[in-house]
């Protein structure tokens, strides 16, 4: 891999409490830390950017490009932003460029299909028992590889009050859901009354046991965590927060207090992270993000291939880098510290992990096995083990229609799993006869029986 140019180890490296650009240095800091004043300050133009950073002319055709997702950066975030380097984590993340605007093959508006997935408008029921509740599209800053920009910024696709209700009713009246994720858009940039409206009406929900909130607000306005959130916040418990962190210049000095403050109330924290090229896609860089994250009480959760999203071709990398950054990652920090590395299916298939191969080979009674160093050894399995004895509660077993899957199969409840069309195919026309009429005769003892 070549190195850009002008690519420094400085930008790179993380900064002191109360860094800030030049053009903010005589802020009072009672305004500077108003998270109101973070999101009323922030920039847009090419002219608010120029006076923060040295513009590239990809930046500039970038910033001037019609039809460019939203641009929108804090003054906090901005002052991260080395203004010589281009190849700043930062910078990279928030700063648009004409690679935007260069089409890739298997790029969509919607790539993970969330919109076909949502039996309501903004609920995405993609999984068994849990639900991606979008709350707004408005987020503190934009990210160029935003895999929601088809909604995310434009305040015309907002919720309504009705689409709300919509969603809350299908809540209300889907027991299966068990599980709500709050994202949109950053609920944490809404008014603090509604977002405690909404979570008002969920805990009113019985079935619904955990609430988690995905945000980015801790990392690109950390003021925006006031005592008084967390206070509100707390009165919602079990409520679970996930952060997306990119790269370790994102955890200052005043997002770990964010954090601190957060967990201080109860809310358990877990980070999400998108492998990004010329941001995070090598493993010294992964590894001290997740080192980082773990020091300020942050449990490393997923590790995201980058969605096949109009926009964000650049970013991608090879899933290739990702499993090798896993690689680097396992045996080699503590297991709180390593993420899943997933890829979202395009079209619907949601999350599929990903990484090294541990299994060698596998006989009866032996599976043979490498660790991280690639020391190879055996486990020999019981002899006498049949499986699980015990009786179960039948209230514990989760009515989850049409997805078991493969874990139906391997109970029993299902021989296979077959596409679409499957048996027509291989009728191949043919008209039933004596010899295929009776369906019996398919039907393996045990399998697929109550
Ligand atoms: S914070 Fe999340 S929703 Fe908002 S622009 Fe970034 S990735 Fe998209």
């Amino acid at each position: 891999m070549t190195q850009h140019p002008d690519a420094t180890v400085r930008s790179q490296l993380q900064l002191p409490r109360n860094t800030r650009a030049h053009l903010w240095r005589d802020v009072p800091d009672a305004a500077w830390n108003d998270w109101q004043w973070q999101l009323k300050n922030r920039l847009n133009t090419i002219g608010e950017l120029a006076q923060v950073i040295h513009l590239t002319p990809e930046e500039e055709e970038g910033i001037r490009a019609n039809g460019i997702f939203r641009v929108d950066i804090t003054p906090y975030f901005a002052s991260l932003i080395d203004p010589d380097d281009p190849t700043c984590p930062i910078r990279r993340q928030v700063v648009p460029t004409g690679r935007e605007l260069v089409p890739f093959e298997a790029e969509m508006a919607d790539s993970l299909a969330e919109d076909r997935h949502s039996p309501v408008p903004g609920l995405v029921h993609r999984y068994p028992d849990r639900v991606l509740m979008l709350i707004t599209t408005q987020c503190a800053s934009y990210c160029r590889f935003c895999t929601r920009s088809r909604i995310v910024g434009d305040p015309h696709q907002n919720f309504s009050p009705e689409e709300f209700e919509a969603q809350l009713d299908y809540l209300r009246r889907t027991p299966q859901v068990r599980d709500v994720l709050l994202s949109g858009g950053d609920p944490l940039v809404m008014s603090p009354k509604v977002l405690e409206g909404v979570l008002r009406e969920l805990r009113k929900i019985e079935h619904i046991e955990v609430i988690r909130i995905g945000s980015r607000v801790p990392i690109f306005m950390p003021q925006r965590v006031t005592g008084e959130l967390c206070e509100m916040l707390a009165q919602f418990h079990p409520l679970w927060m996930n952060v997306h962190v990119n790269h370790p210049k994102e955890i200052t000095p005043e997002v770990a207090d964010a954090f601190d403050r957060l967990s201080r109330a109860g809310i358990p924290l877990g980070s999400q992270t998108v492998l990004l090229r010329g941001v995070n896609d090598h493993p010294v860089v992964m590894q001290k993000l997740m080192r980082e994250l773990v020091r300020v009480r942050v449990r490393p959760y997923y590790i995201y291939q980058c969605d096949e999203v109009h926009g964000a071709g650049h970013f991608r990398t090879s899933v290739a880098q990702g499993i090798e950054i896993m690689e680097s990652l396992r045996g080699h920090m503590s297991g709180y510290a390593v993420p899943t590395f997933v890829v979202d299916l395009p079209g619907g298939g949601g999350k599929v992990p990903v990484g090294p191969n541990y299994v060698i080979s596998q006989g009866p009674g032996r599976i043979v096995l490498r660790n991280f160093e690639g020391y190879i050894g055996t486990y020999t399995e019981p002899s006498d083990y049949a499986g699980p004895d015990m009786a179960i509660p039948p209230e514990w077993v989760r009515q989850e229609p049409g997805q078991r899957g493969v874990s139906g199969l391997l109970s029993g409840e299902a021989l296979a799993i077959s596409p679409q069309g499957f048996d027509d195919v291989h009728q191949r026309g043919g008209e039933p006869h004596r010899l295929n009429r009776d369906p019996v005769k398919w039907q393996p003892r045990g399998i697929g029986v109550e």
